[in-house]
């Protein structure tokens, strides 16, 4: 047996969409297929602007600079995440400060969040993790209270939803990621969506080199120049065009993806009866996306035996984040505003199982050594 971590997974119009690109001519960004894709986007998000970007990296930065962060502010995040939800914000000199997660849905706890609040703080970002999302009312409302903006790591988070609402459409602003780990994919690429109207017209600028171009296009100005500072954030058409394959195919990959993920959560079951693992917490208001599946072990010695077990029969798990309160520029840059004692525990108990198209296949074979390897 085989059974890679990940594989991307391919609808199979990828390639006659980048034909028809290639056709058209128009290969920068903004042509028909960035018009799609940001058009499915805003109806099926209900954001009032979705911007696509290279990668959810280049979003957030984007985000980090309409924030117009100073040195020396501060943004509240969980320590439980990939890097690029802190170096946005680093590299416009704010610094990150780390709030511990929810031991349920290991999202950032946000009865937590307001201790951490200073009179330098000037946006929380909240991350959805494993697709799953985080008590969005409570952060909207100490925000709405302190005068925060709210920016949604929604990178593992397209399609799903917290009490109806669909993820990136709750805070001012929020990032997607089309990377190939993710649900629906480009290879790499990723999406600004901004909900606050007030952001729109500058994050158009910020995404065009800090030029007026997009306003140029339109009419609304008679030449385009330099107004602002800004970056090259958008994807050529032919990132676009894949990604509309995909885009087309969305409904159906999310399904077979909560397909095996139900499929695992059944058999696991047992397990979590007998304490030998805990299974993922999704609670009553979020519907999630299948992003992830993980298991919580009962300590990093199990966790490092079980890696070790599943791939001498073939089968690639993973663990995740080494928490960055703990890493060696986290250290360096930003501040842990608690005891993080859940970060810690789950960075050492986590493993990520296989979860990808095609799976279905070879699912009885993987759930049965999981098992075995659990026991
Ligand atoms: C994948 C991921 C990112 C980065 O996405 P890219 O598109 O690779 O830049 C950021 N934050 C989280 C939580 C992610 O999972």
């Amino acid at each position: 047996m085989n059974v890679p971590f990940n594989k991307p997974y391919m609808t199979g119009k990828e390639l006659w969409y980048i034909s028809q690109a290639h056709a058209s001519g128009h290969l920068a960004g903004d042509g028909q297929f960035t018009k799609k894709c940001s058009f499915w986007l805003e109806q099926r998000i209900g954001c009032q602007k979705a911007l696509l970007t290279h990668s959810c990296t280049a979003a957030l930065e984007m985000a980090a600079m309409l924030a117009d962060l100073q040195p020396g502010d501060e943004v509240i995040m969980p320590s439980y995440t990939f890097v690029s939800t802190a170096n946005a914000f680093v590299l416009r000199g704010a610094t990150p400060v780390f709030v511990d997660i929810r031991p349920d849905t290991l999202n950032i706890d946000e009865t937590k969040i307001e201790d951490a609040i200073t009179s330098r703080t000037k946006v929380i970002v909240p991350v959805h993790y494993a697709g799953v999302s985080c008590e969005m009312d409570a952060i909207m409302d100490i925000a709405r209270r302190h005068g925060l903006i709210v920016i949604e790591d929604a990178a593992q988070g397209i399609m799903s939803t917290y009490k109806g609402r669909p993820l990136g459409s709750i805070g001012h602003m929020a990032a997607l990621s089309f990377h190939e780990t993710k649900n629906i994919i480009s290879g790499e690429g990723g999406a600004l969506l901004i909900n606050d109207p007030r952001f729109v017209e500058r994050a158009e600028m910020i995404r065009e080199k800090g030029t007026n171009r997009s306003q140029f296009f339109r009419g609304q100005v008679d030449k385009y120049t330099w107004v602002d500072i800004g970056s090259s954030y958008l994807p050529g058409e032919i990132v676009a065009a894949f990604l509309w394959a995909q885009m087309e195919e969305a409904d159906i990959i999310n399904k077979r993806r909560l397909d095996i993920w139900n499929t695992y959560h059944q058999w696991f079951a047992n397990l979590e009866r007998i304490e030998k693992v805990r299974r993922p917490v999704v609670p009553r208001e979020s519907v999630h996306n299948a992003h992830m599946y993980y298991l919580l072990l009962p300590s990093l010695a199990h966790r490092t035996i079980f890696i070790e077990r599943l791939k001498t029969k073939g089968i690639h798990t993973v663990f995740h984040y080494i928490p960055l309160h703990t890493s060696p520029q986290g250290k360096i840059i930003g501040r842990a505003a608690d005891d993080m004692s859940n970060t810690n525990n789950v960075a050492e108990q986590l493993v990520r199982l296989p979860l990808w198209l095609g799976l279905e296949d070879q699912l009885a074979d993987v759930i049965a050594e999981v098992v075995s390897a659990a026991q």
